[in-house]
């Protein structure tokens, strides 16, 4: 009895009426996400190979709501795409996160890049460039330093603005960034197409780095690949020294990852950036 109670549970919670309605609910809780203040900006710092300092950041978008807790933006991210709601989601992540990173700036003048995902719903958006153009107009940031990542999953033909929007994006000074590199069933075709000035690879690539030598070799031959390209690289997922060891061994350029710092919210970042300037500025104790 016990274990068919068990079994029914299971067969309870992954029916697909019930993840259907979980969805309604979550979709009509979102709605009211941006307005009841309950989405934050958090930032994961970008640093240089060789030497590990701070180059960059990307803005990850996280919701807490009230009851229901956090939600993370693999399963929101999608519901926002599917009901529209991701063109004003993406544009609040956007103005949040110029905004900071223009303090940032005022503050630190390090001249950090910032990372800013865009989804295939935004892209098809024909006041997309309006849009960016907007932020950078009110925040005053450099769009030298603003990134937009496109994940390597939106189809070219699907899109058919994409690669007119990122020229688009281009134009306003901003750089381009294809996000999860590898993982789509045309990258090679991205990377002839698109704009691009900065590959990401996968993170499924590079947590095989040490375990699987076909996913050790698609890293080196990527890496090596976007070189030739004249594009830049770096790697997502970084978590252990043996990841940063063949990552610098085979030229990445930057790295990203829980090895070097989770997302952090706003506040702590800040205080990651006040401890770097303090460490480069204090003057030397002498120990005599
Ligand atoms: P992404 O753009 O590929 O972002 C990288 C994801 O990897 C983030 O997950 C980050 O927290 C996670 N990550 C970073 N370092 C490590 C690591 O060392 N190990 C592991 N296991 N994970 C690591 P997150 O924040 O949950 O975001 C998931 C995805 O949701 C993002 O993937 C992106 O596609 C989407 N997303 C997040 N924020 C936004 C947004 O503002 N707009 C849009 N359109 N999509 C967003
Ligand atoms: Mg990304
Ligand atoms: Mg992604
Ligand atoms: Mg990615």
């Amino acid at each position: 009895a016990k274990r068919q109670g068990r079994n029914n549970f299971q067969i309870y919670q992954i029916s697909p009426e019930r993840a259907q309605q979980h969805d309604v609910l979550l979709k009509s809780r979102l709605r009211h996400a941006e307005g009841n203040g309950e989405l934050r900006v958090f930032y994961q710092p970008q640093v240089d190979a060789a030497s590990e300092d701070i180059v960059g950041m990307e803005a990850l978008v996280r919701w807490e709501h009230p009851e229901l807790g956090q939600i993370s933006p693999g399963v929101f991210i999608p519901l926002a795409e599917e009901s529209g709601l991701i063109v004003s989601i993406g544009a609040w992540v956007m103005r949040t996160a110029c905004r900071q990173a223009r303090e940032w700036e005022d503050k630190y003048g390090l001249g950090l890049r910032l990372g800013v995902n865009l989804s295939a719903v935004q892209l098809m958006e024909p006041d997309l460039l309006d849009t960016v153009a907007g932020v950078l107009r009110e925040t005053g940031l450099n769009p030298r330093q603003l990134e937009l990542e496109v994940t390597e999953s939106i189809s070219i033909k699907a899109v058919p603005n994409l690669v007119e929007n990122l020229h688009g994006l281009h134009r306003l000074g901003c750089r381009i960034a294809i996000d999860d590199f590898g993982t789509g069933a045309a990258s090679l075709d991205y990377l002839r197409k698109l704009p691009a000035d900065r590959i990401k690879i996968d993170q499924s690539f590079v947590r095989n780095i040490g375990i699987d030598p076909d996913d050790e070799a698609i890293v080196r031959a990527t890496i090596e690949m976007a070189h030739r390209l004249k594009r830049a690289v770096i790697a997502e997922g970084v978590e252990i020294e043996q990841h940063l060891a063949f990552l610098r061994a085979n030229h990445c350029d930057e790295l990203q990852g829980y090895l070097f710092c989770r997302p952090l919210p706003h506040a702590s970042f800040d205080r990651l950036l006040a401890e770097r300037q303090r460490l480069l500025t204090e003057p030397q104790a002498n120990v005599a």
